[in-house]
């Protein structure tokens, strides 16, 4: 559990998942025992009950050692923070402890057809029956839905509203009438759904805070879902520096990368992660009262995206042809996990709401710039 991931094995839990790698599972089991996996969480709710400076130091002893994350996906970054601060006691109970455990593997179904950026225009419609509510219409996009096992979901519960006609709610993807379409990906990692919702029937009891005000739970999910692709100061960086992948790739002339071109390139690009990693953490200690990011999450989605895709274009420049097989003897394991890597990277300034969006968002919500 010492090494980068290999590109074939994720620790996302769920009902479905087949470790390839039993000490994957081990390694999961063994974090999850000691509420590590979610370290922040209360321990009623699986998690370790740590301070935020705690679990600083947890993460930092852990990246020192090269250890991998025991436990990935958008049960830990998204949907339980969300349940944390807007789920009621029920739904804690019911859902927490089991995503702290990896049991249940979580999507989204935020995205439709005609609603990405716009996102409060979608039309999915959810009519009350009695004590159920009855959704159809179709989502896009749903990453890992033919894996997930439940769906946070953004439902349509009163047409005549834009905003304040929208519902957060909870299912199981095993309920009759849901049905998924995988889209392949390039990068071939992570295959996205096309999710069809057709009568689904659905106990009012899993709506999350209150009907037709579940525009403030999607929001606030979204800023932990831009705080966790932003990369929180390191989340998403490679294990292993960038200067030490050119020097193997690239060579050295007088203890110095032989490049100059890639040797300022890379400084650059260090200097800036170095600077984009402190202002994260400043962040957390300026915010450490309130704990729930807010509209700043914008800023570190938009940089660090950003950031990251331009670090993998770096890397590619020092591996040049090395970074571009796809599979075969001729490339190391490693190698073909940067490759779709780099190619995953493109995919991070447009989930969780472009970079344009972002900018949209600094202007008006961070800088309060007018329309
Ligand atoms: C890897 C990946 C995983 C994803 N996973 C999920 C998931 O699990 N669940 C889910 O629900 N969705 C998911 N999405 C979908 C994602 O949220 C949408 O792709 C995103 O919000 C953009 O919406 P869109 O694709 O409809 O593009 P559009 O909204 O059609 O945007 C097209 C272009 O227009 C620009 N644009 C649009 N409006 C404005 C504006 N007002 N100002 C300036 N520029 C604008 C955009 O920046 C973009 O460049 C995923 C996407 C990716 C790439």
């Amino acid at each position: 559990m010492r090494t980068p991931m290999p590109a074939d094995e994720s620790p996302s839990g769920g009902r479905k998942v087949k470790f390839k790698n039993p000490d994957t599972k081990l390694w999961m089991d063994r974090m999850a025992g000691k509420g590590w996996t979610v370290p922040t969480w209360p321990q009623e709710c699986g998690g370790a009950g740590l301070s935020s400076e705690e679990n600083q130091i947890l993460q930092v002893e852990m990246r020192r050692i090269g250890a991998r994350t025991p436990l990935i996906g958008m049960g830990v970054t998204m949907i339980g923070p969300a349940l944390l601060e807007f789920g009621n006691e029920e739904q804690k109970k019911e859902h927490l402890p089991k995503i702290a455990r990896g049991e249940i593997w979580w999507c989204q179904g935020y995205s439709e057809p005609n609603a990405g950026s716009d996102l409060a225009g979608l039309q999915t419609r959810a009519v009350l029956d009695g004590d159920d509510y009855i959704i159809n219409g179709q989502k896009t996009w749903t990453s890992g839905a033919d894996m997930a096992d439940w769906m946070f979901c953004l439902v349509r519960t009163d047409p005549e509203e834009k905003h304040n006609g929208i519902t957060f709610i909870l299912f199981d993807m095993e309920t009759p009438g849901v049905s998924v379409r995988p889209i392949r990906l390039i990068s071939g990692m992570s295959p996205f759904c096309e999710t069809f919702l057709e009568d689904v029937r659905v106990p009012r009891k899993n709506v999350v805070g209150e009907v037709n005000n579940g525009w403030t739970v999607a929001k606030r999910l979204l800023q932990y879902e831009r705080t966790s692709i932003g990369g929180g100061g390191g989340g998403r960086q490679r294990a292993r520096p960038l200067h030490e992948t050119a020097l193997e790739y690239v060579g050295s002339e007088n203890g110095k990368l032989a490049d100059s071109e890639l040797r300022h390139e890379i400084s650059r690009q260090t200097m800036n992660d170095r600077a984009f990693a402190l202002t994260v953490r400043r962040n957390m200690e300026e915010s450490r009262s309130t704990q729930a990011p807010s509209f700043v999450s914008s800023m570190f989605k938009y940089y660090g995206t950003e950031q990251n895709k331009s670090r993998m274009e770096l890397m590619l420049k020092a591996m040049g042809t090395q970074m571009l097989g796809w599979e075969g003897d001729g490339f190391s394991d490693s190698e073909l996990t940067d490759t779709r890597a780099w190619l995953r990277s493109k995919g991070n300034s447009i989930e969780g709401g472009t970079s344009e969006v972002q900018l949209n968002i600094i202007a008006k919500r961070v800088l309060g710039l007018p329309d």
